[in-house]
C-alpha cells in the first residue's frame, strides 16, 4: 500500500523506478536492480554488480511491453521473499505503463508527424534556451531559415501526396547535410530552420550553401524531371539579440533570396 501511494506521485519513468528501487532496498530484496525500458533504450542500474541469485521479469500489461526488471542478491531468495518481490512488481505495473505512455506522448508532441524531425513546438521550446546558453558560453550561434521554392506548383502539378514526399525528402536531405550537433526543425508548411551551435559566419554560409546544392541535386524516385530548390536566409547571433530579433534577420534575408531569384543563400549582414 505504501509503495502504491508512492508510485502515484510521478510520471517520470526514471523517478518511478528509483522509488521502486528504494522501497525494494528498504526490504533488503536486492543487491543489484536493473531496469531496461522497452523501446527508448533507457537502462537504469541500482546497487552493486549483479550477484549470483537472480530473479528476472518481463513486465507486461495486456499486450503492452513495459520492459524488463532483474534483481539479484548474494543471499538466496526464499519463497516468501519471491512472493514479496512479485507483489511489489504488481504494484509497479500500472504506474509504469502510465509513465511510459506519458513519455511517448511528450516525445511525439515535439516531433513532426510527416517528416519525423522536430517541429515548431520543439523549436519554440529549445531556441530561447540555446540563445541563453550561447550567451553565457560566449560562443557563436547561427540560424538558417529555408523555404522550398514554388512549392505550391509542385502540389498543383503532381498532387499533394507528391508534395508530402518532397517535404520528407527535403527534410532527409538537410538532415544528412548537417552535423549531429546542429538541430533541424520543420518550422511551418515548407519552411525549415537549422540552429548551428558554435558556428561563425563563414561556417554558416558554407553549410547553407552545401544544403542548397544538395537539395538542388536531389532526385525523387520515379519523378526524375522534378527539380526542387531552396532559398535560404542566414543570421548570426549578436550581443543584444533575442530569439525574435535573430529569427527576424534570417527571415528577412530569406525574403531577399526569394526576391533575387530563389535557389540561393543570403546572409543577413
Ligand atoms: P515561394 O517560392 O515564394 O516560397 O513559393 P511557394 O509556392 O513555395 O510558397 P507558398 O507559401 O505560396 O506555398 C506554400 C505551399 O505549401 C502552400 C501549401 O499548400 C503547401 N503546404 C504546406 N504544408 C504542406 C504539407 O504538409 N504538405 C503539402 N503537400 N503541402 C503543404
Ligand atoms: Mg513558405
Ligand atoms: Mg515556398
Amino acid at each position: 500500500m505504501e509503495l502504491s501511494g508512492k508510485l502515484q506521485t510521478t510520471l517520470e519513468v526514471d523517478t518511478l523506478i528509483e522509488l521502486f528501487a528504494q522501497v525494494m532496498g528498504n526490504q533488503a530484496l536486492y543487491d543489484s536492480l536493473d531496469y531496461h525500458a522497452p523501446t527508448s533504450g533507457m537502462a537504469l542500474h541500482f546497487g552493486q554488480d549483479e550477484q549470483r541469485n537472480k530473479l528476472g521479469y518481463n513486465l507486461k500489461v495486456l499486450d503492452t511491453d513495459l520492459g524488463q526488471i532483474v534483481v539479484s542478491r548474494n543471499k538466496r531468495y526464499n519463497k516468501s521473499e519471491i512472493a514479496k518481490v512479485e507483489n511489489f512488481l504488481a504494484a509497479l505495473l500500472y504506474p509504469l505503463r502510465n509513465a511510459l505512455l506519458y513519455q511517448t506522448a511528450i516525445e511525439s508532441a515535439f516531433l513532426d508527424s510527416l517528416t519525423g524531425i522536430k517541429n515548431r513546438t520543439a523549436f519554440d521550446s529549445n531556441f530561447n534556451r540555446e540563445i541563453e546558453l550561447n550567451r553565457r558560453k560566449n560562443s557563436e550561434l547561427s540560424l538558417v531559415v529555408m523555404d522550398i521554392d514554388f512549392f505550391k506548383r509542385i502540389n498543383d502539378q503532381y498532387g499533394h501526396a507528391v508534395g508530402d514526399l518532397v517535404l520528407k525528402q527535403v527534410a532527409k536531405g538537410v538532415e544528412e547535410t548537417i552535423r549531429s550537433s546542429d538541430a533541424l526543425y520543420r518550422y511551418g508548411g515548407e519552411e525549415f530552420v537549422v540552429v548551428l551551435n558554435g558556428t561563425d559566419q563563414l561556417g554558416a554560409r558554407l553549410l547553407a550553401e552545401r544544403i542548397r546544392e544538395n537539395i538542388e541535386s536531389l532526385r525523387i524516385e520515379s519523378l526524375k524531371n522534378l527539380q526542387v530548390t531552396l532559398s535560404l536566409g542566414v543570421s548570426m547571433m549578436n550581443e543584444g539579440d533575442t530569439a525574435e530579433t535573430l529569427f527576424k534577420r534570417a527571415d528577412e534575408a530569406l525574403y531577399v533570396a526569394k526576391n533575387q531569384g530563389r535557389n540561393q543563400v543570403v546572409m543577413s549582414e
